[in-house]
Parts: structure tokens; sequence; C-alpha cells
């Protein structure tokens, strides 16, 4: 997929339902991996595109995650950059980040954005020079990360951020292939809004065909994601929770989906 005129991005399915994403500069040659669900799926990965590896982000510290990262590593020395909060965890990070730096990945300068909630180091990482981000498993297409270390407080803030600070057009990556669930569950949540209907029977048309629902759009969770549209009246209204804070809203909307 082209997003501008030279970079390339090239995503593929690892484990059982998680993604690796490869961004490509063509004149410089750089190349970032986004986590490393599995080494030999991105070795595979590199020898189908024929970019080397240079830069590895991690977003957070679950070995469906880094699983593969020392492997990878070892095989292409590529610098590895991950969260100062999982030093201890991630073996094998160069260099680690917390919320509001930026690093230098050849020509892109990617800004980590601290998301906690589903684990306490999670990063997302975005690109603003090229409209792209990938939030890991703090933002799903029509869905959001389980809240494992945080709180779900925590996790509506951390989504407020991203809803803050990454523009409509912004392309988001993310780390799960979830997307047919969640829709299922967001139609319980939001059952007559249009977007996400729409956007329900085009992820049951990609699925159907074996394609992925991945990357999506700020745009398009904006208008159909319930996880992202807790502080809206309509759900609110849907949910018969008129007047009850954002923050309470998405507790119940995560709460029914950890019971779902
Ligand atoms: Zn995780
Ligand atoms: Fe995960």
């Amino acid at each position: 997929m082209a997003l501008s005129d030279t970079t390339e991005i090239h995503q593929f399915p690892c484990l059982d339902d998680n993604y690796g994403v490869l961004l490509h500069d063509t004149e410089s040659g750089t190349t970032i991996a986004i986590d490393v669900p599995h080494a030999g799926a991105y070795e595979q990965a590199l020898q189908d595109t024929g970019w080397t590896l240079t830069h590895i982000l991690i977003t957070h510290h679950h070995w469906d995650h880094v699983q593969g990262l020392g492997e990878l590593k070892k095989k292409t020395g590529a610098t590895v950059i991950g969260p100062e909060r999982s030093r201890q965890k991630i073996a094998g990070m160069d260099r680690t980040v917390e919320d509001g730096d930026d690093v230098l990945c050849g020509p892109y300068e990617v800004k980590a954005i601290a998301t906690p909630g589903h684990t306490l180091d999670q990063i997302s990482w975005h690109i603003p020079s090229i409209g792209v981000a990938h939030t890991g498993d703090t933002l799903f297409s029509l869905g959001c990360g389980r809240v494992f270390e945080g709180d779900k407080e925590m996790m509506w803030s951390s989504l407020s951020k991203l809803l803050r600070l990454l523009p409509d057009e912004t392309v988001i990556y993310a780390g799960h292939e979830y997307t047919e669930a969640n829709a299922r569950f967001s139609l319980t949540i939001e059952p007559d809004n249009p977007a996400l209907q729409a956007r329900a029977r085009e992820v049951a048309d990609l699925r159907a065909a074996g394609k992925p629902t991945l990357p999506t759009t700020m745009a398009a969770e904006k208008a159909a994601n319930p996880f992202l549209r807790a502080g809206e009246p309509s759900v609110a209204k849907a949910l018969g929770m008129e007047g009850k804070s954002a923050t309470e809203i998405f507790t119940e909307i995560r709460t029914r989906k950890d019971n779902a």
C-alpha cells in the first residue's frame, strides 16, 4: 500500500490473529518493523519485499508482540526501540522512550504516545509526516484492548489522548485482527448507527474474502467504534445513560465486552 511518494507498508498475518507490519522508505532504504509476534514471518516478509530491516519499534511487553524480537534482531542487526517502562521486561532494546519522545528512524520522525491501560508500558507510535500510526493493543478497529494492567479510567484517558492527537485522516494499524467479533459486539451498543452498520457489512465482506480489515482510519473509528464514542450523546442515549460522564459510559461498554 503506497501512502506517500516514498513510503510503502506491508502488513501480514502472524500467529493466530496478530499482524506484522513493515514500513519502508524507498529513497533511504529505511525499513521499520512494528512488534515481532513471530521472527520467521518477518524474515519471510523481508524476503518477499526485498527490504533490509533497520529499526524495530515495540508497543508493549506481551509475548505475542515481542516473542520473535531476539531472533529478528540477531538476524538483521536492527535498532530496537521500546517502552522505558518495560526496560526490565523486554530484552534487547537499544533505546527506550517515554510519553512524548520523538525518535528518528531514517527520514521518519516517530512520536511515542503513552497509551496505558491494556498494559502499563503501552506505546502508540505515530508518524505525523506520513499520517500513519500503530496503536498496538490499545485501539483496534471497532474495539479497544482488554484492560489487564491499568484500569478502565486509564484506558479511556488513553483513547481520549488518541482522539486528541491523531488527525482524522490518520491511517491506523493495530496488533490484532479482531474486527469481526468487535463489529458484532459494537452493534449491541449502537445498533442504529449507520456508519457502524456499513462498517460491519464491509468487515464481513473483507473477512469472507480472506482479507484484512486493517488498516483503518481515525475518521472511520470515530464514526463507528463505540469505545471511542463514549463521549457522544447518541451512545449515552443508546445505553440509557444520559447525563453520565464519558468515563462512566466507557466503563460500562468495556465491562459489557469483558462479559460478552
Ligand atoms: Zn497485548
Ligand atoms: Fe496482543
